[in-house]
């Protein structure tokens, strides 16, 4: 719009969040102008929200891509784009440990709708590469990735996958939302499209449900307008609160890729923890993948105990700091024992399969201070049985 008729206080510095669900026309003159693309506005609330545009405008920036689309959380991300994107007789492949959710969408979702979709466990890189070569055929419409996995933050080889793959028929969808836009940025390593669930680290402060997916105008064309059909938008407030969270989104994904590194040393180095999965440290699987993809490792550290599963839950009831909760990203700790806690659910074989032992506990740091955070993790696990006659000297 030229500046000559700009509407009053239109100069806001942060532009006003917009609620109307309709907009209106001076008359049919202005809606054929309208129609015809020379002249910018909306129609409805459900096609139009200008709130959204400036969001999604962030969001391509953040993960290099030609166009971005805000959704009401990251499962509609998934959901919208997934259905907007297959027809029947379409195959997915997709990592084994990705979100729970998700499996379930794929199996017991698409699964109706003559979607077939087949998981390949990624602890193993080797193997999963190997399965990967040998699954994928010319059905394969989507490789979906979840990478840093849930919880153990395993990863995969973008490029191995693109190498392998039909770029006519197959789309290369990675979740980075264990990553957020900082910490990688899977475009450039060949994504078709990227998803994050902003609920986590892009909200950051565990007060908004969104998801967006990020890739190039083509593809984003299609999910909107399956958008425009499934509904799946999001409230002016929320896409506002999503914008003013992505303006600190650097300097808070420094912070806690730092206290997450220095937590995560500390826990290996004691002897009350029997295993620390942290893509910043050498032992990690995946750490020389981590080096060529990640460039920080995120607040989200897993590590098992060398005790069982009752005195888990000790050491997790004795913590002060953190919530006991599921999710991550915000600027509180939240602590979970995944096996009582998200993984529930399953049978003991089911769980093993995905490598959810009695002792694993996933730890969120948020913006607390990093000694705090320690000296409360070492107080609890000081009562945990091997522990019990052994003395270890904080070194924060
Ligand atoms: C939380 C999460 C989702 C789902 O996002 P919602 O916003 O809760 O719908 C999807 N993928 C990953 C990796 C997640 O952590």
């Amino acid at each position: 719009m030229p500046k000559t008729i700009r509407p009053p206080y239109s100069n806001a510095v942060v532009p006003p969040i917009s609620v109307s669900s309709a907009y209106y026309f001076r008359d049919t003159e202005e809606f054929r102008r309208y129609k015809a693309g020379e002249l910018p506005g909306g129609r409805y609330g459900r096609y139009d929200n200008p709130s959204w545009l400036q969001t999604e405008a962030e969001l391509a920036q953040l993960e290099g891509t030609e166009e971005a689309l805000l959704l009401p959380s990251g499962m509609s991300a998934v959901s919208n784009t997934v259905s907007a994107l297959c027809k029947q007789g379409d195959r997915i492949l997709y990592t084994g440990c990705a979100y729970r959710n998700l499996r379930t969408f794929f199996n017991e979702q698409m699964s109706q709708y003559g979607v077939e979709a087949h998981a390949i466990s990624q602890a193993d890189i080797q193997k999963f590469n190997e399965e990967f070569r040998n699954q994928y055929d010319d059905r394969c419409r989507i490789v979906f990735v979840e990478m840093p996995s849930n919880p153990h933050m395993y990863l995969v080889d973008l490029e191995y996958i693109k190498s392998v793959i039909d770029p006519q028929r197959t789309l290369l969808v990675v979740d980075s939302t264990f990553a957020s836009p900082i910490n990688c940025q899977p475009a450039k390593f060949g994504a078709d499209l990227v998803i994050h669930s902003c609920t986590k680290y892009l909200g950051g402060h565990g007060d908004l449900l969104a998801g967006c997916v990020c890739g190039s105008s083509d593809l984003i064309d299609q999910i909107r307008n399956y958008r425009n059909i499934s509904g799946a938008v999001v409230d002016g407030f929320t896409a506002f609160l999503l914008s003013r969270s992505i303006a600190t989104l650097k300097v808070r994904m420094e912070q806690l890729n730092k206290t997450g590194l220095e937590v995560a040393r500390i826990l290996e180095s004691h002897p009350a923890v029997r295993h620390v999965y942290y893509t910043g440290l050498v032992s990690h699987p995946h750490a020389s993948l981590a080096s060529k993809y990640l460039s920080g490792h995120g607040g989200v550290v897993a590590f098992e105990l060398d005790c069982d599963a009752e005195e888990t839950v000790g050491f997790v009831d004795r913590l002060k700091i953190p919530f006991m909760g599921t999710n991550f990203g915000s600027h509180q700790a939240m602590v979970e024992q995944c096996a009582e806690f998200t993984y529930y659910k399953l049978t003991i074989q089911e769980r093993r399969d995905l490598n959810i032992s009695d002792t694993l506990i996933r730890y969120t740091v948020g913006l607390e201070k990093t000694s705090d955070i320690i000296t409360d993790i070492f107080s609890s696990l000081e009562l945990v049985r091997s522990q019990s006659n052994t003395t270890v000297a904080l070194s924060v």
